[in-house]
């Protein structure tokens, strides 16, 4: 079973995509878009990264401002999606990686499935490899 340690490195550089869902639960909150998150060159909003770590993220406090409505790639995560070889891995960044079980990776699933939905990804989950 994954064992977060807390240290926020998932917080640092980020690169988290938004879903649409993701940017309308955090702009009624009264976040305005403009200043959270940023329009890649896909066409896709990403979290801003203000001196080297999340919008969001806390610094003093090592943690998320909101937290209970963070995106749901934050929630996924150290789960990642490479596109590209269709492939569901953990990210190489977290020190915990190597707690992540199989378990966890179908207990996410459901919301992997919903961000591939809500960004119309070419990822079918039902061919997808697992490399943990
Ligand atoms: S939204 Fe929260 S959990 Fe997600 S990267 Fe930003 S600070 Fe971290």
């Amino acid at each position: 079973m994954f064992k977060c340690l807390k240290c926020g490195k998932c917080c640092l550089n980020t690169e988290m995509v938004l879903t649409p869902s993701d940017i309308r639960r955090i702009e009624k909150l009264g976040y305005v878009l403009e200043k959270f998150a940023v329009k890649s060159k896909d066409g896709l909003y990403k979290l801003r990264n203000i001196n080297g770590h999340c919008y969001f993220f806390n610094k003093k406090t090592t943690s998320c401002r909101i937290y209970d409505y963070r995106p749901i790639g934050c929630r996924i995560y150290p789960l990642i999606l490479l596109l590209d070889i269709k492939v569901i891995t953990v990210d190489s960044n977290c020190p915990a990686r190597s707690t992540v079980t199989l378990e966890d990776v179908i207990e996410k699933l459901p919301l992997i499935a919903r961000v591939v939905e809500e960004l119309k990804l070419n990822f079918d989950l039902s061919k997808v490899k697992i490399v943990l």
